[in-house]
């Protein structure tokens, strides 16, 4: 393999990239940004023009139960190892074009990149558009990495429900022609074991690269998450005029209290050196009953705790539980906070790192390493024992937002990273 003619092969795929960005952004525009909910119409729509893009490029292409779209370009060998280059192609409401696509875009470019340059990888090279990883809609998480690796509890598909429309996981899936039936037997496609490699190319959801002016970042690891989707604190309504503070049950005023101390709790972590950040994303009165005259009988809210090191998702989990507790007694409110769920913090493979950089010091890319704050579909594979590897793209305005940018000159350095290390791969 000659370096130079990769990065020109890699320069040529690059208009091509650029056009399926802008049709994306075309198919799923809203009033601001983009809209792909998971297993919605936006979603549906970036999954079908991935799909035609593969087919252009000649690549097989199918769909597991679950609505992960699989593009493959055949290896020489024939063992049913391969690699695979993934990201979700769902995102938030009136989110950035970028968070998520870049990654499937990434892998469709690179693999046009490798067919100019006339090499054919040692194993299949597999782009993967996964389903609902950001699931704005569902109060759960990566919903396609995980059925894809078979560790979607089939008991989510029933109980997890779309928020603006009421209706189950299972139900949506099959709307979106899914094989419910099949998730729910426990079948699934991928083997952790016969994955030689996940690799994901995806915007930098912060500031760092931007602001340290480095084009890309070679992560070093993710954080997890211990989190609480469906809470609800609930007191008693009242008069808000005519109850003596003693009698209240004010629910307000105890969720006040209970995000002030896990707040403290965040500071004494960092204060010790640890690696935290906690947020409550939601936290709200129920429109239909509140009133400025009438104590609050009751507060929905979130509560999510991420780091690099789990003995502190352990201790938020338990505080979250302690506080509740004692603020509910003390205040005669009751804490429902529902289902906690955990995502474990994710090591990036140390081989496929050095690799990543290889390419990165060949191409002479300014780069440095990075660890992700968001969680990512790699979280998935790579706590699923596969090695993994992520490339964050410098962008300067954030993500989950419409104003998420990146430039594509950055983008193309990420492709040439991509693109080299799959080429070098055995
Ligand atoms: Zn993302």
């Amino acid at each position: 393999m000659n370096d130079r003619d990769l990065a020109r092969a890699v320069d040529a795929s690059i208009p091509t990239a650029e056009a399926l960005f802008q049709d994306l952004r075309e198919q799923t525009k809203d009033v601001l940004g983009v809209t792909r909910a998971s297993y919605g119409e936006g979603e549906q729509k970036a999954h079908a023009l991935m799909a035609e893009a593969a087919r252009r490029l000649d690549l097989g292409v199918t769909r597991d139960a679950a609505g992960n779209l699989y593009m493959t370009l055949k290896g020489r060998r024939t063992d049913g190892h391969g690699i695979i280059i993934g990201s979700h192609l769902d995102s938030v409401p009136q989110g950035g074009n970028y968070d998520g696509a870049a990654g499937v875009v990434a892998g469709l470019a690179a693999i046009a990149a490798l067919q100019r340059a006339k090499i054919t990888p040692a194993s299949d090279i597999t782009v993967m558009g996964t389903r609902g990883e950001e699931s704005a809609w569902f109060p759960t998480l990566h919903i396609g990495s995980r059925a894809a690796l078979g560790l979607l509890p089939a008991k989510e598909l029933d109980t997890i429900r779309r928020a603006d429309s009421g209706r189950t996981l299972a139900d949506h899936m099959a709307e979106a022609g899914c094989d419910v039936e099949a998730l729910r037997a426990g079948r699934h496609v991928l083997d952790a074991g016969k994955v030689k490699a996940y690799f994901e190319l995806h915007i930098e959801q912060g500031p760092v690269l931007e602001h340290e002016g480095f084009p890309i970042g070679v992560v070093t690891g993710i954080r997890g998450n211990v989190r609480a989707l469906e809470a609800v604190c609930r007191g008693d309504y009242g008069h808000g005029g005519a109850v003596p503070r003693k009698l209240r049950h004010d629910a307000v005023l105890a969720m006040a209290e209970y995000a002030h101390r896990l707040e403290g709790e965040w500071e004494d972590i960092e204060a010790a050196g640890g690696d935290m950040v906690f947020t409550i994303g939601k936290f709200y009165t129920d429109a239909k009953a509140h009133a400025h005259s009438k104590i609050s009988g009751e507060v929905r809210f979130t509560v999510d705790s991420r780091s690099h090191t789990k003995a502190i998702l352990d201790r938020m989990e338990r505080v979250y539980r302690e506080r509740a507790q004692e603020i509910g007694e003390k205040r005669g409110v009751r804490f429902d906070l529902g289902r906690i769920t955990r995502v474990k913090p994710a090591v990036m493979d140390s081989g496929l790192r050095a690799r990543l950089w290889d390419a990165v010091k060949t191409y002479a890319i300014p780069a440095i390493d990075i660890p992700s704050g968001a969680g990512h579909d790699a979280g998935d594979f790579a706590n699923a024992g596969v090695p993994t590897a992520m490339i964050f793209i410098r962008n300067p305005h954030g993500s989950h937002n419409p104003d998420e940018d990146m430039a594509i000159d950055d983008f193309a350095k990420g492709v040439q990273v991509l693109a080299r290390t799959l080429a070098t791969m055995e």
